[in-house]
């Protein structure tokens, strides 16, 4: 699904990422853990292919393609997915709406045509309840007046419907109580856990893969992976901290 080789990034001329290397098979779900500045937000953006973020050697397949060669929206199309920690708000525009014209955006860049009104009321509808999350909601302008667990809802619906092959989430446990963390764990279960689909899930802390159980853990530390393991290595960082295992 997604082989990095070697990825190297410069941000504002800084060398970040020195070397990464990673491979993500169809129905796996990864985590990437690591030190406050280590690069793991950096990836994220490199592999979105965000503007400022400059790729100074290595490669990027996904899904057979030469992911670094395509434009962002592409990517997106191709069936890249990225959940970021601080949500945008875009007042005047409703949430299905916003949905609606994403969807049929990658639809068209896919080749195929749009879903009309009925049909993609018919799918919102579907995936909301799904995820349990209040149709009413997705009439209101996209993020504003929600709370942290409403967002992330959202964000769950609206992955849901784009329906993508490879979601990045980052830090999208950040900040979230209990109930919110089950919303987003529930979420990325339901819509991602699947045989032809994958996840990389960046964070900090440990709880969210209370949650989404990881097939493997990986540290970011000094613009690489230095260290690869299952489950087990998360429990580890949390009790020993990333200097003990990293070193
Ligand atoms: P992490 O997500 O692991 O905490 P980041 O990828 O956010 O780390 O940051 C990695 C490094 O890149 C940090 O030293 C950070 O200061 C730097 N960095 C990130 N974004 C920028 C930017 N837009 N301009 C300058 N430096 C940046
Ligand atoms: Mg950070
Ligand atoms: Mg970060």
């Amino acid at each position: 699904m997604l082989s990095i080789e070697n990825l190297s990034a410069t941000v504002a001329d800084k060398p970040i990422l020195k070397g990464l290397s990673l491979t993500i098979g169809a129905g796996e779900v990864h985590a990437i853990m690591g030190p406050n500045g280590a690069g793991k937000s950096t990836l994220g953006y490199v592999l979105g292919g965000r503007p400022g973020y400059e790729v100074a050697g290595g490669s990027v397949e996904f899904a057979g393609q030469d992911l670094l060669a395509l434009d962002p929206h592409e990517r997106a199309a191709a069936g890249l997915f990225l959940g970021f920690q601080y949500p945008v708000e875009i007042p005047g525009v409703s949430f299905v709406q916003f949905l609606r014209e994403s969807l049929n955006a990658q639809r068209k860049a896919r080749g195929e045509g749009p879903l009309s009104g009925g049909e993609f009321l018919k799918l919102a509808r579907e995936k909301a309840a799904l995820l349990r999350m209040d149709m009413d909601m997705l009439k209101r302008s996209v993020n504003v007046g929600f709370s942290g667990g409403e967002k992330k809802r959202a964000e769950m619906v609206q992955m849901g419907i784009l329906d993508p092959k490879l979601a990045i989430l980052d830090e999208t446990d950040s900040g979230l109580d209990i109930d919110a963390l089950r919303i987003v764990g529930d979420g990325i279960n339901s819509v991602m856990r699947r045989p032809d689909k994958a996840v990389l899930l960046i964070t900090h802390y440990q709880r969210l893969l209370d949650y989404v159980k990881p097939d493997f853990v990986h540290v970011l530390a000094g613009g690489r992976i230095v260290r690869t393991g299952g489950p087990e290595l998360a429990l580890e960082l949390e009790e020993h901290g990333y200097e003990a295992v990293a070193a």
